[in-house]
């Protein structure tokens, strides 16, 4: 009875855990094979990244507290439609988001750069500008089994490499300058200590 009310009401959101938490800052484990579980935390994922307080465009397994390199994107424009000058991951991937990808990896990135804002749902009311490649290869997979190699750039590009650094126990704040840690520097301070007492009680 209890299955089938779970199925009725569709996969559940979960808690994402905020700065202080373990996981955060832990590296990863590669997904070695697509079980029932890890398709139920995909979906979990997904909907805990579309249907939070703050919606995201990406979300890694990390910040719900688990330690395996699966991601989740949703980094489309609203109506689908993909921006003009897209690079070609941007217009395989986005035509299937929300999707989930496991052991998301860069091969290579661009010399070029770019500055962005950028936010992260671990770290609520943090932001500062981030200066990445502008774009980047990415090798990921399905989680049916398609490999991929493929160039991303815009939004994409900029959210697999926020996403990565996740799996690799990397938090977009490291990345801010000196002038803008420190101004976030009490925002952060004031999140660990909410998570840690929460993981304490
Ligand atoms: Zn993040």
């Amino acid at each position: 009875m209890l299955k089938i009310l779970e199925q009725l009401r569709g996969p559940q959101k979960m808690r994402v855990v905020c700065n202080g938490h373990p996981a955060l800052r832990k590296n990863s484990a590669p997904v070695e094979n697509v079980t029932k579980d890890i398709r139920e935390l995909a979906e979990r994922m997904i909907v805990t990244m579309l249907k939070g307080e703050m919606v995201g465009v990406g979300l890694a397994a990390p910040q719900v507290g688990i330690n395996k390199r699966m991601i989740v994107l949703h980094t489309c424009l609203k109506d689908g439609a993909s921006r003009a000058g897209a690079t070609a991951g941007e217009l395989l991937l986005e035509p299937r988001m929300p999707i989930a990808l496991i052991n998301p990896e860069i091969v290579s990135s661009s010399e070029e750069v770019a500055t962005e804002t950028e936010g992260c749902l671990s770290l609520p009311g943090v932001d500062g500008t981030v200066t990445r490649p502008e774009q980047v290869v990415i090798q990921a997979s399905t989680l049916d089994g398609e490999n991929f190699q493929i160039e991303c750039g815009g939004l994409l590009g900029r959210c697999f490499q926020h996403e990565i650094d996740h799996l690799n126990g990397v938090l977009f704040y490291d990345r801010l300058s000196k002038t803008e840690q420190k101004k976030n520097y009490i925002i952060m301070k004031k999140i660990e200590k909410q998570e840690k007492r929460r993981l304490n009680s």
